[in-house]
């Protein structure tokens, strides 16, 4: 099918704090596409595992979580509503705890198989916009536009600082740049998909940028590859 008619897939892959969530939100709703939150699929299964066994040291009990739960990404006029097992869990899985338990159970290659599994039917017809940590390597490598956001780790700390205030969460600014020190080393690190930038993707770093700067900097690539698009369908 004419992939401009389709839609694009649009991948969106960075560190914690790079600002993925901001950004693909308002490219989705800006393109009226989809927006897929990759991550919170991983946090509803840390959740889940986290409440059947808070040490999260039985791996065949997580694989068995991850294979028979129904996870349900639904866009809310507040924006992506996510349902575990029926159970609302939008606010519950942004917890500090929640946060560490998905990028534990992250490094589980048959959890990974689950999701991306499911993350494929999800972008399958196009016109979508996902963001996570290896959408552009292993979820959809032939994904028309691939980003990789990232921002120097003051940045990415004091944004994420000034969210958890916001929700209320005390940690200090030390304690958030350790917290995301800790989980950007473990997707880095793991062996199955680890947090790296695709070959073919753009690189663009938000440190003293505006989110409109931003947006507009991905629109424009966008538009050029509506442009190429035209031109190649011109030439055949
Ligand atoms: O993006 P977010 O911070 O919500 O993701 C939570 C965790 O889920 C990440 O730290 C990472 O371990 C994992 N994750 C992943 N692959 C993705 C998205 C998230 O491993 N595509």
């Amino acid at each position: 099918m004419d992939k401009r008619k389709r839609g694009w897939i649009i991948a969106i892959d960075g560190p914690s704090g790079a600002g993925k969530s901001t950004i693909a939100k308002r490219l989705a709703r800006r393109l009226n596409y989809l927006y897929i939150d990759t991550g919170a699929m991983y946090r509803a299964i840390g959740l889940k595992a986290l409440r059947a066994n808070p040490k999260l040291d039985d791996q065949a009990q997580i694989v068995s979580i991850a294979c028979n739960s129904q996870i349900e990404l639904k866009d809310t006029p507040e924006g992506c509503g996510v349902f575990l097992d029926g159970e609302e869990v939008t606010q519950t899985i942004r917890a500090e705890r929640v946060s560490q338990a998905a990028s534990i159970v992250s490094g589980i290659p048959e959890v990974r198989r689950v999701l991306v599994q499911a993350q494929q039917q999800m972008g399958a017809n196009g016109a979508v916009v996902l963001e996570g940590r290896d959408i552009g390597t292993k979820v959809f490598p032939d994904a028309e536009l691939k980003i990789f956001l990232d921002a120097s780790e003051r940045t990415r700390a004091q944004r994420r600082y000034e969210e958890n205030l916001r929700k209320g969460v005390m940690l200090t600014l030390e304690e958030t740049v350790a917290e995301i020190n800790e989980r950007d080393g473990r997707d880095s690190q793991r062996a199955d998909s680890p947090l790296v930038q695709a070959d073919d993707a753009v690189y663009l770093d938000t440190s003293g940028k505006t989110i409109d700067e931003v947006l507009q900097e991905i629109l424009r690539l966008v538009e050029k590859l509506e442009k190429d698009e035209v031109r190649s369908a011109d030439e055949m």
